[in-house]
Formats: C-alpha cells, structure tokens, sequence
C-alpha cells in the first residue's frame, strides 16, 4: 500500500494488577478451596512464556470427591429448590460476572494470550449474558416446551476447551444450574485461571456447597471425570478426536452426552455482496481469537469473477492489523495459546506449501518470546488438500473460488464438519436458497461470529450434537 499513511499508535497497556493474580491455585469441591492431588503444574502466559501462577491439578480421588459432593447438592436440595430461588443465585453470579469484569478480562488474556480488547468485549461480557439468560429460564421450565413438569438430569460431567475459557464455562454451567442440576467442570489444563476466580464468585454468591465443583486438570482428569459411575450427563467441547472417545466410553452407560466438536466452516462472498463489509467479515471470522474458535470462517469461497478483487482488498486490511501484546488495548491479534497448538499450525502451514497452495501473510514482525504465528492466507487451494479440509485452529485462511450458488453450496459441504458457515449477498432469496442448503448448524447472513444466550448454537456430523444457548440449551440437562 504505497500510498496509505501509517500512523503510529502509543502503547495503551491495561494493568495486570487488576488481576490479582494468585501464587497457587488448586481444586474447588463441595464449596472449599483446596491443594488438587495431582501433580502441580505452572500455568503459562502464552504471549510472554512466564509463569503465571502454580496449579495444583485434580487427580481421580479429587474426581470421586467432587462428582459425590454434587450427588448430595443435587439430592439434599438442588433439584428440589424452587425455579424462583435457583434463578436468584444466577443473577447474583452474573451480576458478580460484570463487577469484576475487568479483573476477569485480564486474567483471561494473560492465561488464554487473547487480545484485551476481546475478553473485555466479547468473553467477559457473553458470560454474564448467559447468566443472565438462564437465570430467566430457571422459573419458566414448564413453560420452555418440554412438557408441564420437566425434570433435572441429575450430575453434570462438564469438560471444556482453552479458546475461551469463561465463556465456555458459563455456556456449560448457567443451563445446567437453571434445570436443577449439579456439576462438575473441568477446563483446559493451559487455562485454568478464570474458572477458578468463577469459582471464588459462585463461594462469594453462597451457592450451596457441591452444586458446583470445579477441577483444573489435564486429559486424564477429563477421562476419570467422563468415565466416573456417579455421572448422569456428559457435555463436552473440545476436538473430535476426544468427542468419538468419549462417545465410545459412554456407549450403553445410560449417561447422556452432548459434544460440540470441531468444524471447517465456509465463508462464501457472493459478486454482489458489499465488498467493504465483506472484508471485514472475512477477517472477523478467521483471525478473531488467533483463529481458535470452532466455528472460524476458516474457508474462504469468493465468486471467482470479484476474487481478485477481493483478495487484494483483503490483503490491503490485513497489513493494518496489529499483533502483539494482548494486553495492548489497540492489538487485534494476540498470542497463539500453547506450543503444541503453535506446532500443530505450522504443521498444516507447511502441508498447504507443500501441496501447491501460495502462502501469504503481511509484514508483521513477531515478538521474541511467546507463541505467534502471523496471520495467514493461502490462495491456489485444491479442494482435497489437507488445509481445505482439517481444522487448523488458527489465523490461517484457505481461499477457494467458485462459479454459481450451486458450485458455492457443494464445495461448502464438501467436509467432515458442519458447524456453521457465513454468506455474503445481497440478494434475501440467495441466502435463504443457501441456508437450506448449507449442512451447518448456524448460518449468519452479512455477519460472522455472532454469539447470542438465546440463540442455540451447534454442530452436525463431526462437530458433533446436541445445542447449548438459548431454549434449545436447557434440552441438554432436562429429562424431557
Ligand atoms: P481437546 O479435545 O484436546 O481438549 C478439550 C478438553 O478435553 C480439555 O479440557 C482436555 O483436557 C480434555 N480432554 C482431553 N482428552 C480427554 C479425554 N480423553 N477425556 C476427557 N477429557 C479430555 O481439544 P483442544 O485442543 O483443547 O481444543 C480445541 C478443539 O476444540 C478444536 O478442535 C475446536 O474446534 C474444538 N472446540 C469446539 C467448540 C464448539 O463449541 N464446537 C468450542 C471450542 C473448541
């Protein structure tokens, strides 16, 4: 862009006082704080690779532990208690959720490596709102459509992934308490840090003790957890790999199961659509969150007649994003989560040179120290290439090109996956062609990456089943 003046931004840091860090954190069971049995383990700061705190992980007595204290929560009074008063405990946590906000914003980007601006706007804020929402439905279940007197599962095996720590918590755990169960959550093993200040608000909130129990840990935690007798329900979100284990595991254990998986999505920009727009939401949906969002536009099908176009506009926006410290409130592109996710990206980088694709990214220099990868683009994609089928889970984006609607909807199908895609039009009748056509469980329209509580949200095939938000969400922990 030899014409575009570049203007230097100042550094806008936001403190990491804020996040009153704490040397040790270790396992919540039966409403106490306590060391995990496991092996302690540092959780790192993924933009900087310093040391963040000390885990003291969960091993499987700490799982027998929690899963038996949820199991008195539920039958000493839980799953008895009046819709009213459950709902008045989820209000005070949302409410808790917004007053230490800022806290939780950078807790999340010095653990998660995402950038402030989207845990302060969009993780933090999403939380609260599901809190909100389900605190709604906790009096209104007769009324959700699920017959006059649905029924609590009974305890809740939650499993969750690092891309968004909180708000995968708060997805898993608002339903769950709205419908008069019981839980237990494990998160990711490089993200443990929100979850447990979620737990010291939900002891601030004076929950009973054991209707939630939280336990930080890695897979094998996960394996006790899902596999433990005392489980009636298993909610999983993670890759699919883990999802057909643990569908396996489960088979004819009576336990119920929902998994949100994986997926591949399509972003499919139409000659008419408005360009601008386009672009922007083209970015949005691959390089929010470095790319580790499930549901990324991870994609691109331009019209080829506009492709060239559109991809040097892209190009053109993408030298003016900005990666480095997460916690500059002007950084669009954070840190890479872990190392083995950063290697499991150049992995399918590499592939997509090797098998023909043409590798772009802008002039971006990477810090020294931490897990980067620039954003990325590949253009000459051939459809069976491996970075047009697997997930990547990171700021790397495939373009394909297509010639009619037709064309557009089988190459946007032609994947495992199917858990959401995007269309960029302007006609109302292509969209409502294409989104009866698209095998995606969501479908945005001249938008990307659109999160709302009252909106359900999940997959098809290998991104798995079952919905969370929304009325749809309370299916999963009601025995209807
Ligand atoms: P992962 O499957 O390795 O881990 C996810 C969670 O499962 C972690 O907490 C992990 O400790 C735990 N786990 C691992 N092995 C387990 C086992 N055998 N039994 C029980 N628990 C186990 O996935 P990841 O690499 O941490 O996350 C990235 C993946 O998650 C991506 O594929 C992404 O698409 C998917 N994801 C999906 C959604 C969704 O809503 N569909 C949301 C976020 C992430």
């Amino acid at each position: 862009m030899p014409d575009m003046k570049v203007f230097e931004y100042a550094p806008a840091p936001e403190s990491r006082d804020i996040a009153r860090l704490k040397p040790t954190y270790g396992v919540f069971v039966d409403g106490q704080f306590r060391p995990g049995r496991g092996e302690p383990v540092k959780s790192i700061n993924p933009a900087t690779e310093e040391a963040l705190a000390e885990i003291q992980e969960a091993d499987a007595s700490d799982v027998n532990d929690a899963v038996s204290a949820a199991r008195r929560a539920y039958d000493s009074g839980w799953s008895k208690l009046a819709g009213t008063q459950r709902a008045k405990y989820l209000y005070r946590i949302a409410r808790v959720i917004q007053e230490r906000s800022r806290e939780l914003a950078v807790l999340e980007t010095l653990d998660n490596g995402k950038p402030i601006r989207e845990s302060r706007d969009v993780d933090v804020p999403t939380a609260a709102a599901h809190f909100f929402d389900y605190a709604g439905w906790a009096d209104k279940l007769a009324y959700a459509g699920f017959g006059p007197n649905p029924h609590p599962v009974g305890v809740a095996a939650q499993v969750i992934p690092w891309n968004f720590p909180l708000l995968m918590a708060a997805w898993k755990i608002a339903p769950a308490l709205a419908a008069g169960n019981t839980v237990v959550l494990k998160p990711a093993e490089t993200t443990p840090l929100t979850a447990m200040t979620l737990a010291e608000i939900i002891a601030e909130c004076e929950l009973p003790p054991g209707v939630v129990n939280i336990l930080p840990g890695g897979p094998s935690v996960g394996q006790s957890l899902v596999d433990h007798p005392g489980v009636d329900k298993i909610a999983f979100t993670g890759s699919t790999a883990v999802g057909k284990q643990i569908q396996k595991s489960v088979a004819a254990s009576g336990k119920r199961l929902s998994l949100e998986l994986g997926g591949k999505a399509a972003n499919i920009v139409f000659d008419d659509a408005p360009l601008d727009q386009a672009v922007e939401g083209i970015v949005n949906g691959i390089f929010f969150n470095q790319g580790h969002v499930c549901c990324a536009g991870s994609r691109l099908l331009v019209q080829e007649s506009i492709a060239d176009v559109f991809i040097s506009a892209l190009k053109d926006r993408l030298q003016t994003l900005r990666l480095g410290d997460p916690m500059d409130k002007n950084t669009d592109i954070g840190a890479i989560n872990s190392a083995a996710q950063l290697g499991r990206i150049r992995v399918l980088a590499d592939a997509g040179e090797a098998e023909g694709g043409q590798r772009w990214s802008p002039d971006c220099p990477l810090p020294e120290r931490g897990f980067w990868f620039p954003p990325t683009i590949f253009t000459d994609v051939g459809p069976a290439s491996r970075i047009a089928r697997e997930e990547i889970f990171g700021p790397v984006l495939s373009v394909l090109t297509f010639r009619t609607p037709q064309e557009a909807v089988d190459k946007a199908n032609n994947t495992p996956y199917g858990l959401s895609a995007g269309i960029w039009t302007d006609k109302g009748s292509r969209i409502l062609w294409m989104a009866n056509k698209l095998r995606a469980g969501v479908v945005w329209a001249n938008t990307f990456n659109r999160f709302d509580p009252t909106s359900p949200f999940g997959g098809y095939t290998e991104s798995g089943f079952g919905r969370e938000g929304g009325r749809h969400g309370l299916e999963a922990y009601l025995d209807v």
